[in-house]
């Protein structure tokens, strides 16, 4: 049967049924960010700044590197303080968003890939979200893959309620920029804390499943085409070094080169420095091959990899 967890039919060929709720949340954000330059205040761009590192870490940190992989333990109040900074990223609950990534490290590239560029450059950027996924990840139907998260009821409810986050943080930045200085200030916060960063978070996440199945290096041989890509490690708190991620899925660390940045890393370091991280695994460096020194220029301007392949 078309959509069954080993069928044959990529997500993209099977029956379409457009899943309203995130289709409609995600275009009015697009919407709220393009009204955000008639709102522009400072303020408004701090909120920004402030809650795109928070809410980016929220994501890489919190659902990816922590809950996702396990790759190290922390304190139970620190867990949902990080799940709560991803639950304000607006991309589904702690519960959804590791289902979907866990089966993306299942099926990477291959037809039960949630999101492959090989099924389309645009589908696995955005196209995937707006059609109602067929394989069950939904809570009366088990989270299959998700069990260890089931049983914390905290995260169940983050799940349930996941929709109720952000809509909290608008009510509270409206409420605060119009109780200081009115109608205008409150919505400048709104649509600069809320719209605008939540589009910039939104399409940050989204290159990771896309460009970096596409552009880049590759420091490990993998079965699927994840490659690294600085300038989406750049914009992305280190999660770029995607390759290097899909070789060693455990690894707190993804830059694994001294150069390799991975902010995400370095402040998981600074939590176990102040006794809130243990049980961090970390990935040996690559191993230079001899005479594959890549150059400095196409690392930079990486050729596309593999071709895509339509299905
Ligand atoms: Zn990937
Ligand atoms: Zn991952």
């Amino acid at each position: 049967m078309a959509g069954e967890i080993g069928g044959v039919v990529a997500p993209k060929a099977r029956e379409w049924k457009i899943a309203w709720g995130p289709a409609v949340w995600i275009t009015v954000m697009h919407l709220g960010a393009v009204a955000a330059p008639f709102f522009f205040s400072w303020s408004g761009l701090i909120a920004f700044l402030v809650l795109y590192v928070l809410t980016g870490l929220g994501i890489t940190l919190g659902y990816h590197r922590l809950l996702t992989h396990r790759s190290f333990h922390t304190a139970k109040w620190a867990e949902y303080f990080w799940a709560v900074c991803g639950v304000l990223a607006n991309e589904s609950g702690p519960l959804q968003w590791a289902a979907n990534h866990r089966r993306h490290h299942t099926h990477s590239d291959e037809l039960d890939d949630p999101h492959s560029p090989r099924h389309g450059f645009w589908w696995s950027h955005f196209g995937w979200l707006y059609r109602e996924d067929p394989i069950s990840l939904r809570p009366d139907q088990g989270f299959y893959n998700v069990k260890d998260l089931v049983r914390d009821p905290v995260l169940v409810f983050m799940q349930r309620y996941h929709w109720a986050f952000p809509l909290l943080l608008a009510a509270t930045l409206f409420g605060v920029g119009f109780a200081v200085d009115g109608l205008t200030f409150g919505l400048s916060l709104v649509l600069w804390g809320v719209f605008v960063r939540t589009v910039w978070v939104y399409h940050v996440t989204w290159l990771v499943n896309s460009a970096t199945h596409v552009w880049g290096y590759k420091n490990f041989k993998t079965t699927d085409d994840s490659k690294n890509l600085w300038w989406v490690a750049a914009l992305s708190f280190g999660e770029g070094w995607h390759n290097n991620h899909h070789a060693h899925q455990r690894s707190a660390r993804h830059g694994l080169r001294w150069w390799e940045f991975d902010p995400t890393y370095y402040l998981i370091r600074l939590m176990a420095w102040v006794g809130l991280a243990r049980d961090i695994h970390v990935a040996p460096a690559p191993k230079a091959k001899p005479g594959s020194r890549k150059s400095v220029w196409r690392i930079l301007w990486p050729k596309k990899g593999r071709r895509m392949v339509r299905r």
